[in-house]
């Protein structure tokens, strides 16, 4: 067995291979520089196309653009009306944006667990979480998998909650039939470098509701509005417009727009591409012993953002961390998602010290993140393999 790199043996790859990366490519540059050229570098018609492209993609009548994801979350909590005393249900295994975004509106986010196969929110800890103050949940497509929306759904019908379906690692996936997009009341995604396709920072909601679409443009730019039908005052004059509530600077530019444009065209192909990936990852792991692969739920058809396994600690004589060192030793790119959000100083500080997620921790303790992005070659992926075998092989119990 050949020595690990962590140990002063040879790597197995001679550079560092990321966990993520962007595929720019010269479509993407000449559809940005031509905006640059043009007349409107930000809120100008190259937003809207691309909102119309995208609401068309993922089957939504509406699709607002914001300058990223955190804020497209933050104004989907305020247009659906969340605040101060209201409860938000979502998983605790996410990045931290998914529950901050309630307490910018002054709401509590409330953890449920985890399900351990699938790595998503278990319906059934929502109904446990459910107090006459919830208000809303909103469900994680971890890794681009998505979780039980069909129980979720029905639990947000019967309990009269709002559902916003974090949506930030699966773009172009379906549930069923159903683009995601199509079936919850909101649904951010984020076009952040790391997720399948970018405008370099940017986020997304849609919504079929008419009624959610105006506050959600009204609160991207200040809470000011100069629809004639909105305002207050009657007759205004042509250069009027109101502030009509406290909202944001969230727009996001033209030139980003550009760049999600051309970038939203080659989503099938991305698509396919960390598809073929995944189905290699998963046919060199499933029979391994040391490793476990999340389970999809059935009607989840994912287009994958992240490859996530856990280690089958009780087979191994060290922990993830030593793992994750000697990965990153051999120059692959593993990385951890996530920290459970309750875990972090801040929401320990505000009164979250006592909360405890069984499957969520036990989840944490053992996951870790293989490298996924739609430039990755064969090589890279058969690197990212044998690395996993040289390391997990080293320390088998
Ligand atoms: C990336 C991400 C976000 C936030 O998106 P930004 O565009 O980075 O603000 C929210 N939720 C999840 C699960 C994410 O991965």
């Amino acid at each position: 067995m050949s020595k690990l790199a962590l140990h002063g043996g040879k790597p197995v790859r001679g550079n560092y291979l990321p966990y993520g990366r962007q595929s720019v490519d010269q479509d993407d540059i000449d559809s940005v520089v031509k905006v640059l050229k043009s007349d409107y570098l930000t809120t100008g018609p190259t937003v809207r196309e691309f909102e119309d492209m995208f609401a068309r993609k993922v089957n939504a009548k509406y699709a607002v653009a914001f300058s990223n994801g955190t804020a497209a979350l933050h104004a989907a909590c305020y247009a659906a009306e969340i605040k101060f005393g209201d409860e938000v249900i979502t998983t605790p295994i996410t990045f931290a944006a998914s529950a901050n975004c309630a307490l910018y509106v002054g709401a509590k986010p409330i953890f449920a667990d985890i399900d351990l196969e699938t790595y998503m929110i278990d319906p059934s800890s929502i109904e446990r979480c459910i107090t006459s103050s919830t208000k809303a949940i909103i469900p994680v497509d971890f890794t681009g998998e998505i979780p039980q929306m069909d129980k979720i759904l029905e639990i947000a019908r019967k309990n009269d909650l709002i559902v916003i379906q974090d949506a930030a690692h699966s773009l172009g996936s379906y549930w069923g039939d159903h683009p995601i997009g199509s079936i919850s009341d909101m649904t951010m995604f984020s076009l952040h470098p790391v997720k399948t396709i970018t405008s370099g920072e940017g986020g997304i909601i849609v919504t079929n509701s008419d009624a959610y679409y105006e506050r959600l443009c009204q609160f991207r730019t200040h809470g000011i509005t100069r629809n004639p039908e909105k305002l207050h005052m009657t007759n205004a004059p042509a250069w009027y417009y109101e502030q009509q509530f406290l909202g944001y600077n969230y727009r996001i530019t033209d030139i980003q727009c550009a760049l999600g444009i051309s970038q939203l065209l080659k989503l099938e192909d991305f698509k396919l591409k960390r598809n073929e990936l995944v189905s290699y990852y998963d046919s060199k792991f499933s029979e391994n012993e040391l490793i476990v692969t999340q389970a999809s739920n059935t009607k989840s058809k994912a287009c994958r953002h992240l490859y996530v396994i856990r280690l089958a600690l009780d087979k191994l004589r060290v922990g993830r961390n030593e793992i994750f060192d000697a990965l990153r030793a051999e120059n692959i790119g593993v990385n951890v998602h996530y920290i459970p959000v309750y875990l972090h100083p801040y929401y320990k500080e505000i009164g979250y010290e006592s909360v405890k997620c069984i499957n969520a921790e036990k989840y944490y303790n053992s996951c870790i993140t293989l490298p996924l992005f739609s430039g990755m070659t064969t090589q890279d992926a058969k690197d990212v393999v044998d690395a996993i075998e040289k390391v997990l092989n080293h320390y088998r119990r």
